[in-house]
């Protein structure tokens, strides 16, 4: 998978490639990521980047002929991949939107600055509009790095348990359930028992049972939009039931 990215400040994606699970996926080669920065383009002698807004107030726009020329540059070396500008007007991210993000051979993010780019740029190039949520940050170094970390770590080869992504939140439309780790008792809280029984099924269930009783209180909207089978239905009664008899 490939990624290009147009910024005005490439050494913020330092980083993410230096190390971790993306570091990880660009040096086994499962992704590239390649940077276009428009100052490159600039002509003039201050290598101006932005530009005054028609019909005046606060703020710059990112200048419209390097930007651009940044971005031919970028379609020319990756012919295949889409064009998306990330934005807090796009459509927020979610799970399923980060995989089919993956599922495409490669994208070209922009991210803008100052108070965005020009529209219509927007219009002739960009083929999907991205918001990682509503608020707003300075610029879309973070929100490109934001869906390129959550890209790649779905990428074979990428995580070091290939499965630990299946558990993850909202991969199937579920909360993760708890975790934990040795010591077996911290300050008197212990780790529940079922978890040192060493009997897989009953883990399972268990885990199962936690996954949905956390999204039950924690994300109703998502057990709404999911739909439950009878096992998991009964599962998340028990864990109802659970909680009242501890009341
Ligand atoms: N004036 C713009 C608006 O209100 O829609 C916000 C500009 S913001 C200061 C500068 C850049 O940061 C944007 O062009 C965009 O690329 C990026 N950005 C800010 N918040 C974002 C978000 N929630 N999701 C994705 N990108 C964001």
């Amino acid at each position: 998978m490939r990624f290009d990215v147009v910024s005005l400040f490439p050494d913020m994606f330092r980083i993410l490639t230096g190390q971790g699970v993306v570091g990880r996926a660009l040096e086994r080669g499962s992704a590239e990521l390649h940077l276009w920065n428009p100052r490159d383009y600039t002509q003039d002698p201050h290598r101006t980047v932005d530009d005054r807004p028609y019909g005046g107030g606060p703020g710059m726009v990112m200048k419209v002929e390097p930007l651009q020329a940044a971005i031919e540059d970028a379609k020319h070396a990756a012919p295949d991949s889409k064009v998306a500008y990330v934005t807090p007007q796009g459509r927020t991210l979610v799970q399923d939107t980060i995989a089919e993000i993956a599922a495409e051979p490669g994208w070209i993010l922009i991210a803008g600055r100052y108070e965005g780019i020009d529209e219509r740029l927007v219009e002739r190039y960009v083929d999907a509009e991205w918001s990682i949520g509503d608020y707003v940050v300075s610029g879309g170094e973070l929100p490109a790095m934001v869906i390129m970390d959550a890209v790649m770590r779905l990428l074979p080869g990428t995580l070091r348990h290939k499965d630990s992504a299946r558990t993850d939140s909202y991969v199937d439309g579920l909360l993760d359930f708890p975790h934990y780790t040795r010591p077996e008792v911290i300050a008197g809280a212990r780790v529940p028992q079922v978890l040192l029984s060493g009997n897989h099924r009953a883990i399972a269930r268990w885990r199962l049972r936690q996954a949905l009783g956390r999204t039950w209180l924690r994300r109703p909207d998502l057990l709404e939009r999911r739909g439950l089978s009878g096992e998991e239905k009964a599962l998340l009664d028990e864990f109802i039931q659970a909680r009242r008899d501890a009341e």
